[in-house]
């Protein structure tokens, strides 16, 4: 596995793997791997000649008050998981790399950036499009994996790649949870003993909105409802949306409807936990 570490040489290889005819399957990640990584790894793996993995924690998605700073990272543990799921190249580029004095350039998508996790991460998804067209204009990935825990994010990347004619398809591969339901999160590392039991509570307020569906439930206001009646068991929790959107324009349905987006985001102590279902 070769590790790379500036945009220009990644390019380079990327070029040099197109010239080949050798296809790119990439992983954009923010390191600190745990199996979700690595199960969007190992469909890169079955689907690709050459997988690259990016890992950069990319500080123009973070807002002034998150947590760009204390974001975990371990950079050797990263490497060696990678290793193990096949990857071929890890592209590892500094902040000074990405984004070079006089830097200026933004993709945005103007639909639903602003909706959902949007509305309480003003840049998030601007800075997620940016860095994302930065890092398919570097390694020309023929498909990027992205998990559908962050299904705003997969499905607003797909908009970017429609509207932008980028020449790669976006693989939206589902979300791997703790045996207790957590979705696997590098955030989950935040969470106190206490804190993370409370987090258990998000799995089971979507699974009780999906048996309220499978018992015949369709107004979306009740689904709400046995959502928050579940996290508002615990004081921890503490909600900062819970709703039920089509995944068009994400706004909000009041009946279910096929294909529609279950997402919650909650707070508990240090750390944002979201998590969805698809109906
Ligand atoms: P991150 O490093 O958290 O930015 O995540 C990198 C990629 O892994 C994104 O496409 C995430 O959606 C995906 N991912 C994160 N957690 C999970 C999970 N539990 N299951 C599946 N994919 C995930």
């Amino acid at each position: 596995m070769k590790t790379i570490d500036t945009a220009k040489e990644m390019q380079g290889e990327a070029l040099a793997l197109r010239a080949a005819g050798r296809s790119v399957g990439l992983v954009p990640t923010m390191g600190y791997f745990h199996e979700g990584h690595l199960s969007l790894m190992r469909r890169a793996r079955a689907e690709n000649g050459v997988v690259v993995v990016s890992l950069f924690v990319n500080p123009t998605q973070f807002g002034a008050n998150e947590d760009l700073a204390s974001y975990p990272r371990d950079f050797e543990r990263d490497r060696a998981m990678a290793e193990g799921a096949g990857v071929d190249i890890i592209f590892s580029p500094t902040p000074e790399s990405m984004y070079p004095p006089g830097f200026r350039a933004r993709v945005e998508e103007m639909g639903v950036n602003k909706k959902l996790c949007g509305a309480s991460r003003p840049v998030h998804f601007d800075g997620v499009t940016t860095v994302c067209a930065k890092l398919f204009n570097i390694c020309l990935p023929s498909r990027a994996y992205f998990g559908m825990k962050d299904a705003q994010q997969a499905l607003i990347l797909e908009m970017m790649v429609r509207d932008l004619n980028f020449p790669l398809e976006i693989v939206k591969v589902p979300t791997v949870r703790e045996s207790d339901g957590v979705a696997m999160s590098s955030r989950n590392v935040y969470l106190k003993p206490e804190e993370r039991e409370t987090a258990a509570l998000i799995p089971q307020a979507l699974n009780a909105a999906r048996a309220a569906i499978a018992g015949g439930e369709r107004k979306a206001s009740a689904l709400v409802g046995a959502i928050r009646n579940t996290l508002e068991s615990s004081p921890l929790a503490k909600i900062d949306y819970a709703k039920v959107v089509n995944t068009r324009d994400f706004d909000e349905v009041e009946l279910v409807e096929e294909g529609c987006l279950v997402a919650v985001a909650v707070n508990i102590g240090k750390a944002r936990l979201i998590d969805n279902l698809i109906v």
